[in-house]
């Protein structure tokens, strides 16, 4: 028996969530970000299975995670690491072949000053704000990149959750002109909300992240997405109280009735929303047991009074999976589902199955 959370990473469901999102958009090839240690589901393991499935462009934040995802799959794959590099990150670029990001002019023109530079991608900003080359900036791009195109050109969308929301359809009609200037790159746009968006969102290559865990936006009718893991922590102990007694530290829950509770391991140590005390919830065989009191570091209290046969020492309650969806338990925490898996920690034992 062990006292310690895990997570349960179904990787054959993560498989099928990219099948499911390469169909959507039958003219474009879906990706995968596996950013954040594939969303805190493990980056070898994730990117290994979706490789086998025929998955053969990744995507991560950083040239760091380029570089390890290369030495975990095979050489026929491109990855592309959003947040750019600096002229000397170049070696560790060539010696893994991870093909940087470029979010600014300055950076492209460093870039193109390397000898030999390696092939690179350039971000445009259609309306975020936030990364990449402004729209007033584009030909001056293309002028620029002339003798050492980009291989990809790709953009962001500000708000997939809401497809009804038309700077979506601002974006499009901005990145497919910003697009025109580059003709032999490949083109990228759709993260996991804009593969719901039709196919004039896909392009050659779509970029689902959350999806391929079970999370993101409202699905579509007809449409089903599986979680990507099961997020469980074991029963340390089981105990009764009475009405009037509290649970936790600040004594921030009080019952009014007689209940059983159950504590388990699991905490804020180990990347567990501690905005979900008093709020989220954990599930026995199927039944919900509320989070009663604060979350402490190590610890978890849930009343377990409905599910009293099943709350035993060692069973394991479910924090996320089938039966406590990714994106409802981080609702309740006033969060999203990213926040919740990327912040997984190390103690979370995750196990492949
Ligand atoms: C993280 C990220 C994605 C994936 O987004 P999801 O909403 O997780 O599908 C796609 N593109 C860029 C630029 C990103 O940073």
């Amino acid at each position: 028996m062990s006292f310690s959370p895990r997570a349960r990473v179904h990787l054959q469901n993560i498989v099928a969530n990219w099948r499911t999102i390469d169909a959507l958009v039958p003219e474009s090839k879906a990706g995968a970000v596996v950013k954040a240690n594939a969303y805190g589901h493990g980056v070898a393991r994730v990117a290994r299975a979706l490789h086998e499935a025929g998955c053969r462009t990744f995507f991560v934040a950083y040239v760091e995670e380029g570089a390890e995802l290369r030495n975990a799959i095979r050489a026929d794959a491109t990855i592309l690491a959003f947040n750019g590099a600096d002229p000397c990150d170049a070696d560790l670029v060539r010696a893994h072949r991870v093909t940087p990001v470029l979010n600014a002019l300055p950076a492209i023109r460093d870039w193109l000053a390397l000898s030999d530079a390696p092939d690179y991608a350039v971000h445009i900003d259609t309306g975020m704000n936030r990364l990449g080359v402004r729209m007033e900036d584009v030909s001056g791009l293309a002028g620029l990149t002339a003798c050492r195109p980009p291989v990809h050109v790709m953009s962001h969308l500000v708000d997939s959750d809401d497809r009804s929301r038309a700077i979506n359809v601002e974006q499009l009609a901005r990145f497919k002109d910003a697009a025109s200037h580059f003709p032999h790159a490949r083109k990228s746009f759709a993260n996991t909300g804009g593969c719901f968006m039709g196919r004039d969102y896909g392009f050659d290559i779509v970029r689902p992240g959350i999806g391929l865990y079970g999370g993101g936006p409202p699905l579509p009718d007809g449409i089903e997405l599986k979680p990507g893991m099961t997020l469980e922590a074991p029963i340390l102990t089981v105990q009764s109280v009475q009405p009037g007694e509290t649970v936790g530290y600040g004594a921030t829950h009080t019952f009014d009735t007689a209940r059983t509770l159950a504590t388990v391991a699991l905490g804020y140590g180990d990347g567990f929303l501690r905005a979900a005390g008093n709020k989220g919830f954990a599930s026995l065989g199927g039944i919900v047991c509320p989070i009663v009191g604060r979350v402490s570091m190590d610890l978890i209290t849930i009343d377990v009074t409905q599910a009293a046969d099943l709350a035993k020492p060692g069973a394991f309650a479910q924090f996320i999976g089938a039966e406590v969806l990714l994106e409802e338990q981080a609702r309740r925490a006033g969060t999203v589902g990213y926040e919740l898996v990327t912040g997984l920690g190390h103690r979370v034992r995750r196990i492949y199955d």
